[in-house]
């Protein structure tokens, strides 16, 4: 559970209070009574297909070579559909088309909610400032991991009975 010290309504330094069964952060202040839920965040993946094979990317702020794939934040007023297209104009440099959506998974480690799309592209690629590398790997040749973006891939594969 992320840890916020004070009231972001009051300034308030809040504390912890029993609610429905788990702890959560509250104001104090009767007038306040701001709770901080901790909700989950959404975050938009996508699987894209390119030239025939799915492109994996490697974060620069992962500590490990570990390849995903392409995700991000969605902005304030934006859709997910086009937060999920700009990632991958701003990370691949490549115009998407949307194809579906793959589904919808919990990631409970990090407290965020993935939107996974299938998402096809053409053109060459050319690497955002958060990379550090980009694999593109051939369908039948792909295995999912069991945490994160991981489950979209196995669902993805599943689909097209590749596993
Ligand atoms: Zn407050």
């Amino acid at each position: 559970m992320a840890q916020v010290k004070y009231c972001s309504y009051c300034a308030q330094e809040l504390c912890t209070k029993y609610i429905n069964g788990r702890d959560y952060q509250t104001c104090p202040s009767k007038n306040c009574g701001y709770v901080h839920w901790d909700n989950p965040l959404p975050v938009v993946a996508a699987l894209v297909e390119h030239e025939g094979t799915v492109l994996l990317a490697r974060n620069k702020a992962w500590p490990h070579k570990f390849f995903g794939l392409i995700t991000g934040f969605i902005e304030k007023g934006e859709s997910p559909e086009n937060a999920v297209l700009r990632e991958v104009r701003e990370e691949l440099g490549l115009e998407g088309t949307l194809e579906n959506m793959i589904g919808v998974y919990p990631y409970y480690e990090l407290n965020q909610l993935i939107i996974a799309y299938h998402i096809s592209a053409r053109g060459k690629i050319t690497m955002g400032n958060e990379l550090a590398e980009v694999s593109s790997i051939p369908p039948e040749k792909l295995r999912p991991w069991e945490f994160g973006t991981g489950y979209a891939l196995r669902d993805w594969l599943t689909r097209r009975k590749l596993i």
